[in-house]
This record gives structure tokens, C-alpha cells and sequence, in this order.
């Protein structure tokens, strides 16, 4: 399925003023994130197209959330993941979910995209929490196997915390044969484990091969940098590695792939958030580099 039917020459990355939103919580610029990156990336050389998501039906959010939490978040009965009632995170979620789920189609068609996403593994069946409110991830697998687009997804999650919300999605559903999920926040909280992490990043090859996925799903958190302050365990360098072996990865055994920004909290006194965004900029960086685009 998918594959690359030519030469790549530029690489695409979900993106439209839709998916921004103002949670009104400081703590955490994931709602804002999605504007401020795009900003960065068009101040680079860089070949990158972007391309403006279409809202995933609501129905199909509910193909793994129930449908009165659905429902009640979307009409702002109930919080979001931020504990919020924003109107402008409400307009947002489907958004953020179809920017996910677009992005996986232009992976399937090119072999690699990104979407400017994030907030998405901690989001269970019946509720969201920790800066998540749907879960994009999983919303995603389901339509790509109700349209019979994919037999199998690999969700390799390394942002800084474990994708709680994803594995109750999967338990809750079943899909634990379609679905592999792989969470490195279960395991790896401390800067001295930072060589097991990258071992363990490199060990993933066999794993995924010997599961035979149709795409993968990449979270790639910028919390696991070692001076966020909800998370702490890689330093610059070590991200960038982290990615390039992703990336390698995918890019070795022909499978799509496609990434989100997920995690990161280094915010500066003023609001702004240029560590989170150089960290991202990094991971587009290695993923340009590795499929020759720079
Ligand atoms: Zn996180």
C-alpha cells in the first residue's frame, strides 16, 4: 500500500489557522504551537508545502470516543483536555484531528509528511486530560481501517509521557493486533537512561518490521529535552539522533511515515517559545535531510 510513485521534491505538513486555538492556560503552548511553528518553518529555505486540513466528521471521532463526551466537549458541556471550556479549543479539535489523519494520507501517497499537531495520547475512550482532549492518533488508525486504507499502524510515541489515553483506545477497542503501540514514556523518565532510550529507539527496527505495519505515527515530543521542565531526559543532540533513527528506520523499510509535535513546556517569561520551537525545527531538520530534501 502507499509507496512513492516519484521523486520527492518537497515535504507537506498540515497546516491552517483552524487548528490554533487559545486554551487561556499558560502553562502549556500546545494550543498556540501549531501557528508559531508554521511562522518558524516559512522563515527557513526549506522545502515544505503546506496544506490546510479538512475537519474529520464527528462521526468518525466517535468510531473510539463515546459519543455523549464527544458531543459534550464539542458543545462546551464538559472541559476539554486543558480543563477548559474554551470556544476557540472547541473549534479546533476536529481540526487537529484531520490534520492527523490528512497528513497520514499524503504519508501513504509520498511516503513522508508531518502535521503541526499535538495533544492527542492522553485522550481515553470516555475523557481527555493532560493538554488532550480527542485522541488524533487513534481517530486516525480508526478511519485509515474503516476505509480499508491500512491493515496494521505503528504508533511510536516519544514525547517525555506515556500515551495512557492510546493504550486505553486500543485496550478498550481490541486493536491490539492492528495497532502497535510503543510508548517510551512508560519506561524512560531519567537522564542517566538516555543510552538505554536511544538503544531502545534503535532496537525498534526489528520490532516494527516483525509486526509488518502499513504507516507509522510518530510522536515526536519535544518534552523528553532535558531541560523541560515536565519532562527531562535527552539533550539537543540526543533528540536529533533520536529522529534521524526514526527516520532512518522508516525510511529503510519503505514504510510511511508521518509525525506530530506532541510535548514541550520550556516557556519563556514572556509567553514565547523559541527552545520548543528549535527543537521541532531539529526534528524537521533530520527527517528533510533523510529523505534527501536538503
Ligand atoms: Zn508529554
Amino acid at each position: 500500500m502507499g509507496g512513492r510513485r516519484h521523486r520527492l521534491t518537497s515535504l507537506k505538513v498540515l497546516f491552517s489557522a483552524d487548528m490554533v486555538s487559545d486554551s487561556g492556560l499558560r502553562m502549556s503552548p500546545s494550543d498556540r504551537k501549531p501557528g508559531v511553528v508554521s511562522e518558524a518553518l516559512r522563515r527557513t529555505v526549506w522545502p515544505i508545502e503546506f496544506v490546510a486540513p479538512e475537519p474529520t466528521p464527528v462521526v468518525d471521532v466517535c468510531r473510539v470516543h463515546e459519543q455523549d463526551f464527544v458531543e459534550a466537549v464539542l458543545e462546551r458541556r464538559r472541559p476539554n483536555g486543558f480543563g477548559s471550556v474554551s470556544a476557540s479549543v472547541a473549534r479546533s479539535l476536529l481540526y487537529t484531528c484531520g490534520a492527523c489523519y490528512g497528513s497520514a494520507l499524503i504519508a501513504l501517497e509520498e511516503g513522508v509528511s508531518a502535521s503541526l499537531t499535538s495533544g492527542f495520547h492522553h485522550a481515553g475512550p470516555r475523557a481527555g486530560r493532560g493538554f488532550c482532549t480527542f485522541n488524533g492518533l487513534m481517530v486516525t488508525c480508526a478511519q485509515l481501517f474503516n476505509e480499508r486504507r491500512v491493515r496494521k499502524v505503528a504508533i511510536l510515541d516519544c514525547d517525555y509521557h506515556y500515551g495512557d489515553g492510546t493504550q486505553a483506545i486500543i485496550d478498550a477497542h481490541g486493536l491490539a493486533e492492528r495497532v502497535l503501540h510503543v510508548s517510551f514514556g512508560r519506561t524512560y523518565r531519567e537522564p542517566q537512561q538516555a543510552q538505554a532510550y536511544l538503544a531502545a529507539v534503535y532496537a525498534l527496527r526489528g520490532e516494527v518490521a516483525a509486526f509488518e505495519p502499513d504507516i507509522v505515527l510518530y510522536q515526536a515530543g519535544a518534552d523528553v529535552h532535558i531541560d523541560d521542565p515536565l519532562g527531562g531526559l535527552l539533550t539537543t543532540e540526543q533528540m536529533r539522533e533520536r529522529d534521524r533513527a526514526v527516520f532512518a528506520m522508516a525510511a529503510e523499510l519503505s514504510l510511511p511515515i508521518t509525525w506530530n509535535l506532541a510535548g514541550g513546556y520550556q516557556v519563556e517569561p514572556d509567553g514565547s517559545i523559541p527552545r520548543v520551537v528549535d527543537l521541532h525545527l531539529n526534528t524537521f531538520e533530520e527527517a528533510l535531510r533523510v529523505w534527501k530534501l536538503i
